[in-house]
């Protein structure tokens, strides 16, 4: 199992991964840029080269990537659309350099043009930005299902990934938190909501978990992530979700509302949730 947290990318790749050592985590997140969207700083190779050797020496990562949450790629406004493709073409070359990053992205939200042309435009997004070279994963999450937000179920990810022509490049990041807002029973029924995302995507298709307690109850279709064990998923949720077979070889990254010591508290727990280490 590799566990990480949210890290600011501010101070760089190398400042990140002190910050990952000294939570005893094996893996982070990070926004590729501040998340309200803007440019990225440049690039700073002397610090991704120190990185990618000192990483691969602590055995630290995959790492994951989260795009900003002002992007869009099914708004309504052609240049949002326009702005969106840019900054994730932007953001993928910049990840290239470092092996084996996944890149997340939130799907989008429709805004009242429907989940069909919501489900065309992500697909026509990816289709002019993915590239057979590309040496990133591009995950899109699994979202709660609020206001006209598209990718809250199953389905919904499935028909993305259908119309996009590389598909191999794409995968999925379950979020605890929305699944659980969203309707799919993790807490009592975490087999069926697997067995359900393996018939309809296919479990291979999963590339990481982010790990969320909800401040709201199931099905709520609201999105406020808790700090593990102080939400309606509980410890006993998450003791299943870390020991399911099927999920326990992958990384999972916490975006619970805490600092960094906060974190390093909390990946200490989840550790001594794990049986058979
Ligand atoms: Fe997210
Ligand atoms: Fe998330
Ligand atoms: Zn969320």
């Amino acid at each position: 199992m590799k566990l990480g947290c949210f890290l600011s990318n501010s101070k760089g790749y190398c400042h990140m991964l002190k910050e990952a050592v000294y939570a005893e985590a094996d893996t982070f997140q990070f926004f590729t840029r501040n998340p309200r969207g803007g440019n990225a700083k440049p690039l700073d190779m002397d610090d991704i080269q120190k990185y990618n050797q000192q990483a691969a020496a602590a055995g630290i990562g995959p790492i994951m990537a989260h795009s900003p949450y002002t992007l869009n790629p099914c708004a309504l406004r052609p240049e949002i659309r326009e702005f969106t493709k840019n900054t994730m073409r932007d953001d993928l070359e910049r990840l290239s350099h470092i092996p084996g990053v996944l890149y997340n992205f939130h799907p989008g939200s429709h805004v009242g043009q429907g989940v069909e042309t919501g489900i065309d435009l992500i697909a026509q997004t990816l289709n002019e930005i993915l590239t057979p070279e590309l040496p990133v994963k591009v995950l899109l999450e699994t979202m709660a299902g609020k206001g006209s937000e598209v990718g809250s179920t199953f389905h919904e990810l499935r028909c993305i990934i259908d119309k996009v022509e590389l598909s191999d490049k794409m995968g999925v990041c379950l979020d605890t938190c929305h699944i659980y807002d969203g309707g799919y029973d993790i807490v009592n029924n975490i087999d069926d909501v697997l067995e359900e995302f393996d018939k309809i995507i296919g479990i291979d298709r999963l590339y990481g978990i982010h790990l969320n307690d909800s401040k709201n109850q199931y099905a709520s279709h609201k999105d406020r992530h808790e700090k593990i064990g102080d939400g309606s998923i509980g410890l006993e949720g998450f003791r299943k979700i870390l020991n399911h077979p099927q999920l326990k070889d992958l990384p999972f990254f916490l975006e619970t509302p805490n600092e960094l010591d906060g974190y390093k508290a909390e990946i200490k727990l989840l550790r001594s949730l794990v049986e058979n280490k």
